[in-house]
């Protein structure tokens, strides 16, 4: 289409008006009820008491720009899983990291291959730089290894893999990343999303770091919106080559994060401490709700990740998900619906505190056992 075709006004560019923008978890209950907000796998343990600390004490200090570079949080963050600095960029969460990586890598008539029922953010950034989505199927809510390469083309630029899956929670080996990786032609982008890596308790699993230290086409994201309970601050890191990251350095904000973000993110870190106690929380709660939901008669798909995603029967308009989120919803529990994500008869549950977890069941029960 010509520029001049609509004078009438600004015309965006191509793909923008295609995009369903992303609708975030709910956040609302009845006046006098009291909220349980488990729709955006934030942690019901919050962030290290030392990450709360360091943010408090950049009050002091907001006339000046933070440092650009964000230092500090790039090397308590290759202390920790001993990177190269060099290596490492951080972003304004990982959400402004997938962007990046899309501007610079996408161009229209590219595509770029996404799982199923992946998040979202890969959709929504593929279209906004004008590319093609193109999806492929999982089998039983898991990446299909398989799929993604006999959708390769010679337009592909990029494939978007989060690994464990969100809303799913399942996940692929690292044997299976691999494989994926070795299908891939070189000049095809890998990017490996494990927003949730801390919490896997699998020993077959893998974040990534290896695949990227020793490839030219591979990235892994990471975020301290989950287990370090630090959502409201905006932070996410990359692992890339060199290379990527002095191409997203060129485009990004030149202070994309903020002077607290940077130093709250460097004290949670560094709070190993704080990060077991919530991933051994996380991982009783997984089991016993999983195991309470199967009783009351529910599928739970299994989860390593932060949240379970509930099954609901999809012949019962009684029983269906949308019923039990109005009934749990009126209950001040509130659950994340996924039919943008084409799982119409599920609910996503993010792991709450005890009460919240005990809180769920015990409606769930009330709402199955309904005559
Ligand atoms: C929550 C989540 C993120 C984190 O995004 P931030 O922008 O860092 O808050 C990234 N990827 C997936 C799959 C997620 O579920």
């Amino acid at each position: 289409m010509s520029a001049r075709e609509n004078p009438s006004r600004p015309v965006p560019n191509p793909g923008v008006m295609d995009i369903a923008a992303y609708v975030p978890g709910k956040s609302k209950a009845k006046p006098g009820i009291k909220l349980h907000k488990l729709s955006s796998n934030e942690t019901p343990l919050g962030p290290s008491p030392a990450a709360v600390e360091a943010f408090k004490a950049e009050a002091g200090t907001l006339e000046f720009y933070p440092d650009g570079t964000a230092g500090e949080l790039r090397n308590a963050v290759a202390e920790t899983h001993g990177l190269n600095p060099d290596n490492l960029l951080c972003g304004n969460g990982s959400d402004e990291l997938l962007g990046l990586l899309a501007h610079v890598y996408l161009n229209t008539g590219d595509e770029a291959i996404i799982t199923e029922h992946g998040f979202l953010v890969y959709r929504i950034q593929i279209l906004a730089n004008g590319a093609t989505p193109v999806v492929a199927p999982e089998t039983d809510l898991r990446t299909d290894v398989d799929a993604i390469l006999e959708r390769v083309t010679e337009r592909t630029k990029m494939v978007f893999l989060a690994n464990p899956n969100n809303p799913t929670g399942t996940y692929i080996s690292d044997a299976e990343v691999r494989r994926l990786h070795a299908g891939l032609p070189k000049d095809v982008l890998l990017v490996l999303d494990a927003a949730y890596a801390e919490y896997v308790r699998r020993n077959d699993y893998s974040a990534g770091v290896e695949l990227v230290s020793g490839n030219e086409n591979v990235v892994m994201t990471r975020t301290f919106s989950k287990i370090y309970g630090l959502a409201a601050l905006r932070i996410g890191w990359m692992y890339g080559p060199a290379h990527v990251v002095d191409a997203l350095n060129r485009v990004r904000g030149p202070f994309n994060l903020n002077s607290a973000a940077i130093a709250a993110g460097a004290a949670a870190i560094r709070d190993r401490a704080h990060v077991d106690e919530a991933a051994h929380f996380n991982e009783t709660w997984v089991q016993a709700l999983t195991g309470a939901l199967t009783d009351i008669g529910l599928t739970v798909t299994p989860s390593v990740g932060n949240f379970i995603l509930i099954h609901f029967p999809g012949d019962d308009p009684e029983r269906s998900a949308a019923a039990a989120d109005a009934f749990l919803t009126e209950r001040g529990y509130v659950l994340r619906a996924l039919g943008t994500y084409g799982l119409p008869n599920a609910l996503r549950m993010s792991i709450g505190t005890a009460e919240a977890n005990e809180g769920v069941i015990a409606a769930l029960k009330d709402f199955m056992g309904r005559a």
